[in-house]
């Protein structure tokens, strides 16, 4: 159970006062769901101003904070003409504010004729007027809510202004509670943090790096804490000896020969599950290494063994391609093999949660469904968690199951951890790693280009097509201009509907399983052509007649994710090509960031450089897109801070492999705080 003092943390933002449903979308969206949801969404960057007297000296390209009298107001008539608003400063100097669009009915209302106003923006020169377009802010003087000399910029999505957003952390930060300190204190002297309520207001209110490391600190810590604790838990349990028999490994038919990287992992698992020892191993291999086969190879020892397997996958229409896949390998073999999500219900759900407690079910396949409390194995010896190296939730879950012994536990990744930081954050595992991708296939060919040849852009998918080949197009979801609820996604649809009829389909977070999976079968068996998609095609879809994948605004997402979405095609004996559309204006970061896409095809090599423009957030934390929000830069720093967090996590831990001392206690939090939480009191309980 949770412990109390942090249930204001996990209070729902809409409940806060003055979160009303119009803010509904933008906040899920940004997954911003809880309060602390809120307090880490870190800001992006900082605007900062330079207060001026007089427009005449002040800098043109800057921010600026400005007194000034309206004089005039203008607007051609036409509708689609922007408004100008003529205004001076003290000295007489002219400035025309410009406002495009409906934001002309707003402005006239903020800034009347004849009165003294304080705006902040960004200072242009338009021919020979000085210009600011959208002030970013207009007060009346010695009104409240003055623009700063420096500001938070949040990620932001429809709907939710930076102000907005300014205002919801400051009242989330109103519910931070005191909490004990589970740093060590000689770690906050030297590195001269603050506490973690006091890193956590600074956080929004300047921008001090210094903060940032400590938050993300907490983050490692926890993650190394927990994979403590599933180590130590392993420790003291026995797991059972899996030597299988060949029966079933010998009668697989593979259309394809292993690859020596799948053979040598495939003999280090073997060599693992032979012990009463529980295995704890990760295996790492690029996006289409073939990392379902070793897990199948493993699976089946177990069934030759007389035990069961369990296979989760971090979404439904993975377990669902899992399932189908694994079911055509194993026809003719007398293995039985189900599936179960959230979505298998009624006398289905029951049939298959009896085979699982009679055995008559060797191997099941699913999402987080397949270790919840009401499903009992008959003998569970080996759980394969596919796409989620993180340490957390349906790990323990899976531990925490009774049962014969410890299952062995196989988790896998196509996020490739650079070499430089395996070791430090993943010491507690032993790790494989399929360095090898299966022959015949061409590296896919990355170009990157810019959102204003979309029409060349569209006109390439078209001769695509009508080749008979397939493609896929993401699309980011936020921020798109229009006030719909539409997904992107389906906004982008539309258009290419124009052009390409029912060839186009869509799919989307906001979609129900069942349809998505309709959606997603029709275009693996070619029925569509043209899947539009927002980033939940992301891991493992398998189809290798899309040989083009094109990524709209690519410069949004971060390089691993990018990675993965490349690694959907590929996969066939043709040659893949993928688009990577850049905003038209991207910064110096954005542009090494493609660059380095277009350059190299290896998951490691941008894993490294991924973690050298970002830091190390994005890496080890929970965060997907945006700017990584710490400051610890260079891979040497961020081994240095998981080494920290390590010994400190090994400290803590008494030898009964549970969290001793106030420190432990206040360790405890930090979990919970990462929702590490499920399973520990099981854990401990043994
Ligand atoms: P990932 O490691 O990304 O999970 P998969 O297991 O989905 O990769 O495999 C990707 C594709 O490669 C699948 O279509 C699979 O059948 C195929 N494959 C796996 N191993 C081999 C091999 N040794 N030779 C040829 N194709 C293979
Ligand atoms: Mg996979």
């Amino acid at each position: 159970m949770r412990p109390d003092i942090l249930n204001p943390l996990f209070a729902e933002v809409r409940a806060m006062k003055g979160v009303g449903p119009g803010l509904a979308k933008p906040l899920e969206r940004l997954a911003l769901v809880r309060i602390k949801d809120v307090l880490y969404h870190f800001p992006a960057s900082w605007t900062y101003r330079k207060a001026v007297q007089r427009l005449d000296v002040a800098d043109v390209g800057c921010n600026i904070i400005l007194a000034v009298t309206v004089m005039d107001h203008r607007s051609s008539g036409s509708a689609r003409a922007p408004l100008r608003i003529y205004a001076a400063d003290a000295e007489g100097n002219y400035i025309t504010l410009t406002f495009f669009g409906r934001n002309g009915g707003w402005a006239r209302k903020q800034l009347p004729v004849g009165e003294a106003r304080i705006i902040s923006g960004k200072l242009d020169r338009y021919g020979d007027e000085l210009q600011m377009v959208h002030p970013d802010h207009i007060v009346a003087v010695g009104e409240a809510g003055a623009p700063g000399l420096a500001e938070p910029v949040y990620p932001l999505s429809e709907g939710l202004t930076n102000r907005r957003m300014g205002q919801l952390a400051s009242a989330a930060l109103e519910h931070l509670p005191d909490l004990p300190e589970w740093i060590e204190p000689s770690l906050l002297t030297a590195r001269n943090w603050a506490g973690w309520n006091a890193a956590l207001h600074q956080v929004h209110h300047k921008d001090d790096a210094a903060n940032r490391d400590r938050l993300a600190y907490d983050e490692l810590f926890s993650n190394q804490l927990a994979m403590r604790l599933v180590r130590a838990a392993m420790d003291q349990r026995k797991a059972v000896p899996i030597s299988g028999t060949g029966a079933l490994v010998d009668r697989l038919q593979l259309p394809f020969a292993l690859t020596g990287a799948q053979q040598r992992v495939i003999a280090e698992i073997e060599g693992d599950i032979a012990q009463s020892r529980p295995m704890l191993r990760l295996l790492q291999g690029d996006v289409g290494a073939g990392k379902t086969m070793v897990a199948l190879r493993a699976l089946l020892r177990a069934v030759e063994a007389g035990m069961q397997g369990a296979m989760l996958a971090p979404t439904e229409i993975l377990a669902r391609q899992h399932f189908a896949g694994l079911q055509k390998l194993l026809a003719g073999l007398p293995v039985n093999i189900a599936i179960l999500t959230g979505r298998e219900k009624g006398k289905l759900r029951e049939a298959t949660l009896m085979g699982l407690a009679d055995g008559s079910i060797h191997i099941l396949v699913g999402t987080h469904a397949i270790f919840q409390e009401a499903v009992t194995y008959k003998a569970l010896a080996l759980a394969v968690i596919d796409e989620q190296h993180r340490f957390g939730v349906s790990q323990r879950l899976m531990l925490s199951r009774k049962g014969r012994g410890v299952p062995h536990l196989l988790v896998m990744t196509a996020t490739p951890i650079p070499r430089s930081l395996a070791l430090a954050a993943y010491g507690e595992m032993d790790s494989s790693q399929i360095d090898e991708l299966p022959p015949g296939r061409t590296p896919v060919e990355t170009r990157v280009i810019s959102q204003e040849r979309l029409p060349e852009i569209v006109d390439g998918v078209a001769r695509h097509l009508s080749a008979g080949k397939q493609a896929f197009w993401v699309c980011p979801l936020v921020e798109e201009s229009e006030n719909s609820d539409l997904a992107a996604a389906e906004q982008r649809a539309e258009m290419l509907r124009l052009r390409f009829g029912e060839q186009v389909a869509v799919v989307h977070g906001r979609m129900k399983g069942a349809e998505k999976d309709a959606v997603m079968e029709r275009f693996i068996r070619g029925e569509t052509r043209l899947l539009v998609a927002t980033t939940v095609i992301e891991v493992g879809v398998d189809v290798p007649n899309a040989s083009l994948m094109i990524v709209e605004a690519a410069d949004r997402f971060g390089l691993a994710q990018l990675h993965q979405l490349r690694g959907r095609v590929g996969r066939g004996a043709e040659k893949s090509v993928c688009l990577l559309i850049r905003s038209a204006q991207i910064g110096e970061t954005a542009r090494a960031r493609l660059a380095l896409m277009r350059e190299t095809n290896d998951g490691f090599r941008i894993a490294e450089e991924d973690l050298k423009l970002r830091g190390a957030g994005e890496l080890l934390g929970t965060r997907q897109s945006g700017d990584s929000p710490f400051r610890v830069a260079t891979p040497e720093q961020v081994r240095a801070l998981i080494s920290v967090a390590a010994d400190d996590a090994r400290l803590l831990l008494d030898r009964d492999g549970g969290l001793a001392g106030p420190r432990g206690e206040a360790a405890r939090l930090c979990l919970y705080l990462f929702e590490r939480d499920a399973g520990i009191a099981t854990l401990r309980g043994g």
